[in-house]
C-alpha cells in the first residue's frame, strides 16, 4: 500500500532529540526552542516568532491577542480546517463564511468586502497548499474598514506572496508542525508576530499569562502574573526534532517540487482532456508544493477514482468538508449563501500521496493506475460535452 502521507527524519533530526534529553532541559524554551526561532525569523524574514505546541493553538493566542470577544464578526473561508474557526469561536466570535477562489481554492477576496459590518473584527485567511491567497486586496481590504488579518499558513511555511513569506504579512501569522506538514515534529506550531504592538503580550499569554519571559531576560527581577494565558510551548524534545527538519527545508522543497511536477506532467493530457483539472499556482505565488490535487468533474468520479485507486494499492483522499455545511458550522449559517464553489471543491477534490520519500517508480504507478480509470470514463462517455 502506498501511503497518503510517511513523516520520516531525514536529517539530523535523532541526533538533536538525544541532545536534547541528555541535556537535562525537556520542558520549552531552551536551545532547540530558540534555534528554530531564529532559523524563522532569519530565514523566512519573521519579524518575531514563537514556537507553540500547535498551530491550533497560536490561532488561540491569535484570538486572545486580537481580543476578539463575544458577538465580533470574523470573516474566513469555510473550505478550511476546523481549528481556523473554533480558536475564535470560543471567545464568542461569529464566522462570517466567504466562498472561495476557483483557481487556488483560497479565500475570494473579490467578495469580502460586502461581508463587512460595523461589528467585524478581522479576516482570517488560510493559504489552501502552500499557496498564497490575493494578499495586496486583501491587506487593502483591512486597512480600509480598520480589520485585523491573521494568516492561517499551517501549510505554507516557506511558501511567498510576491516576495513576502506567508505568515509575515497580515499582523499575526501561524504555522503548523504536525506531521501532516512539509516541516514537522509531530504536534507544533509557531505564532508570527508581524504588528509589533502584540509582541508584549503574546510572550505573556504564551506563559500562561505570567512575565516570565521578561523574567529569563532579566528584565524584571521575579516573575508573576501579569494577564490571562495558557501553557502553549513546544517540549524542547520536539522542538530537536523539528530543528533537524527546518534545517532540511530547501531539500525537502527540491523534492516536493520535483514530486509536484512529476504528477503535473504526468497528468496534465488529462486535463487538456478536460477529464480533470490540476492545482493553478498564479504567477506571484511561491509555493512549498505542500499538496497534489485533483479536481474531478464530479461527486461520482472522484469517489470512483478514489476507490479504485485504493484498490490499487494507492492511498488517495478527500479534503475539507465545508465548514458552513458541517453540523457544527450550521449554527452560523442560516444566513450564508450557498458558496458554490466552496461545495463543489469539497465533492470534487481528491488528494494525492505527497511525501519526501516517495519514489519516481511509484509516482509512475499511481500515474498510469489514474491514467486507466480515465480511459474507463472515457469509453463510457459520461464525460462527454462537461466543462469544467
Ligand atoms: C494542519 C492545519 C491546522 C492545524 O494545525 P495543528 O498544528 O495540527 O494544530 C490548522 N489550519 C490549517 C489550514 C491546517 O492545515
Amino acid at each position: 500500500m502506498i501511503p497518503f502521507n510517511d513523516p520520516q527524519p531525514i536529517g539530523k533530526e535523532n541526533d538533536y532529540i538525544l541532545m536534547a534529553t541528555n541535556s537535562g532541559k525537556l520542558s520549552g524554551d531552551g536551545p532547540f526552542t530558540e534555534r528554530c526561532k531564529l532559523f524563522i525569523e532569519n530565514n523566512f524574514n519573521a519579524n518575531h516568532a514563537l514556537l507553540t505546541t500547535s498551530c491550533t493553538h497560536a490561532l488561540e493566542m491569535a484570538v486572545l491577542l486580537l481580543d476578539i470577544r463575544p458577538g465580533d464578526e470574523i470573516i474566513v473561508p469555510s473550505y478550511t480546517f476546523t481549528s481556523t474557526v473554533n480558536a475564535f469561536i470560543l471567545q464568542g466570535g461569529i464566522p462570517i463564511f466567504v466562498d472561495i477562489r476557483k483557481d487556488t481554492l483560497n479565500i475570494d477576496e473579490s467578495k469580502i468586502e460586502e461581508k463587512v459590518t460595523s461589528r467585524t473584527k478581522a479576516i482570517f485567511v488560510m493559504h489552501y497548499a502552500g499557496v498564497a491567497c490575493e494578499m495586496d486586496r486583501i491587506i487593502e481590504i483591512a486597512h480600509r474598514n480598520n480589520l485585523y488579518v491573521v494568516e492561517d499558513a499551517a501549510q505554507a511555511l516557506t511558501a511567498k506572496y510576491k516576495d513576502q513569506y506567508l505568515g509575515t504579512i497580515g499582523d499575526l501569522g501561524t504555522y503548523s508542525f504536525h506531521e501532516t506538514k512539509n516541516y514537522f515534529c509531530g504536534e507544533g506550531g509557531a505564532l508570527v508576530i508581524n504588528n509589533e504592538k502584540f509582541i508584549k503580550r503574546a510572550e505573556i499569554i504564551r506563559e500562561k499569562g505570567t512575565n516570565r519571559t521578561s523574567f529569563l531576560k532579566k528584565e524584571v527581577d521575579k516573575y508573576s502574573w501579569v494577564d490571562i494565558g495558557s501553557s502553549y510551548l513546544l517540549s524542547e524534545i520536539l522542538a530537536a526534532f523539528l530543528y533537524g527538519q527546518l534545517e532540511m527545508w530547501k531539500e525537502i522543497n527540491k523534492n516536493r517540487k520535483r514530486i509536484f511536477e512529476i504528477y503535473y506532467n504526468g497528468l496534465e493530457h488529462l486535463q487538456r482532456r478536460k477529464m480533470l483539472r490540476l492545482p493553478t499556482i498564479p504567477k506571484n505565488c511561491t509555493p512549498n508544493y505542500h499538496m497534489f490535487y485533483i479536481i474531478f468533474n464530479t461527486e461520482v468520479e472522484r469517489n470512483q477514482i478514489m476507490t479504485y485507486l485504493r484498490q490499487h494499492g494507492i492511498t488517495a483522499v478527500t479534503h475539507y468538508t465545508p465548514l458552513h455545511l458541517s453540523q457544527m458550522g450550521q449554527r452560523w449559517s442560516a444566513d450564508t449563501e450557498q458558496l458554490l464553489i466552496t461545495k463543489q471543491t469539497s465533492n470534487t477534490l481528491l488528494r494525492l500521496p505527497m511525501y519526501y520519500s516517495l519514489s519516481a517508480s511509484q509516482q509512475e504507478y499511481i500515474i498510469q493506475v489514474i491514467c486507466n480509470i480515465a480511459n474507463v470514463f472515457t469509453t463510457n462517455s459520461t464525460l462527454a460535452g462537461r466543462i469544467l
